[in-house]
């Protein structure tokens, strides 16, 4: 009897060890295959508001981010560098929602978020709120590397990064670009009905998430919000969970209306269903995507990113400023959904 208890507790703790091993530490991918994904930003940036220059500059823009990330990945670094170098070249771009070229919000001026997350330690880091940081990103990192917590945000964040001497200062309005007022002229208009047409919901955000040699996945992502946002509000972007992720076998970053992709945890959720279902990533990040947010009344996309280099980019906006490069090598980028 002794012996058949024993026996049925060594079998069932051996479940347990291999349920725990299937979560926390999964076989290892193929040795030195990368991957690498990045978002500009979900939005309905319609293809004829698009210019030969326009199209140009964004497309070359997406490829100097990938080339960044790119080749931290090549020369055998960490996946976390490899998301932190290619979201600096995004947030350095006017074109997008994050650093230079943040939108506006309700009063007038940036409050910019980011975050980021390496999935195989839990590490994480994050700032919401930040109002004269060049690179939300970096700020992020230090405070995950040189502080003990995982968000910070508004005065406190400022007042942290005035202890990094590596965090570039700017004035607040340096992060004004013409096409972002123009912006939030329409949206207020768009909210006392003033407006002739409903102001284009652009979001803009940008985001990265990669796969290193050693088989580790990081995700990180900035923004400057949304257009007319309320002083003081957060989105999604430094919410660990919701616009960022990373485990041991997946990782997310989104992008879209921040507040659905909050209450739906999605960036976790796409990565829960992964390892929890064993769903294939391309199903999980397109159900929580295109049928969970949308259901609740949201709208966005995501770029996700497994274990095994799959990469899975689902949105529902109209347009998502996409690029990425395969376990294979073969890469690209893209606005469209044709593209
Ligand atoms: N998710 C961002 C926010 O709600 C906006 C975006 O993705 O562009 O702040």
């Amino acid at each position: 009897m002794r012996r058949t208890l024993s026996m049925l507790f060594l079998v069932s703790s051996m479940g347990l060890a291999m349920n725990t091993r299937a979560q926390d530490a999964p076989e290892p991918p193929q040795a030195g295959r990368t991957a690498l994904v990045i978002h500009g930003g979900a939005g309905f940036v319609p293809r004829e508001s698009l210019g030969d220059d326009d199209l140009r500059d964004i497309h070359a823009t997406l490829d100097q981010a990938l080339d960044a990330g790119n080749a931290v990945l090549a020369d055998g670094g960490a996946a976390l560098d490899a998301v932190q170098a290619a979201i600096r070249v995004l947030e350095e771009s006017p074109r997008f929602n994050a650093g230079k070229g943040a939108v506006f919000n309700a009063v007038g001026g940036h409050e910019l978020d980011a975050s980021l997350m390496e999935g195989h330690t839990r590490r994480a880091g994050a700032v919401a709120g930040v109002s004269t940081v060049r690179s939300p990103i970096l700020l992020a990192r230090a405070v995950m590397e040189h502080s003990p917590h995982v968000m910070m945000a508004g005065a406190g964040a400022e007042a942290f990064a005035d202890t990094r001497p590596e965090i570039e200062r700017v004035e607040n309005s340096w992060f004004d670009t013409e096409h972002r007022r123009r912006a939030l002229e329409k949206a207020r208009q768009a909210s006392t009905g003033s407006a002739d047409d409903d102001a284009p919901a652009y979001f803009g955000t940008v985001g990265a998430v990669a796969l290193d040699r050693q088989g580790h996945i990081a995700a990180g992502t900035s923004t400057g919000g949304m257009t007319n946002k309320r002083f003081g509000r957060v989105g999604d972007a430094p919410v660990i969970g919701a616009g960022t992720w990373a485990d041991a076998g997946c990782g997310v970053s989104g992008t879209g209306w921040g507040e659905y992709y909050i209450r739906n945890a999605v960036a976790h959720d796409i990565c829960a269903r992964v390892a929890y279902r064993g769903d294939r990533l391309v199903d999980a990040a397109e159900e929580v995507v295109n049928r969970i947010v949308t259901t609740a009344g949201g709208d966005g996309g995501a770029i996700a990113l497994d274990r095994d280099g799959n990469i899975a980019m689902p949105f529902n906006t109209g347009s998502m400023f996409r690029g990425w490069i395969r376990p294979d090598g073969s890469r690209g980028t893209a606005i469209h959904e044709a593209d």
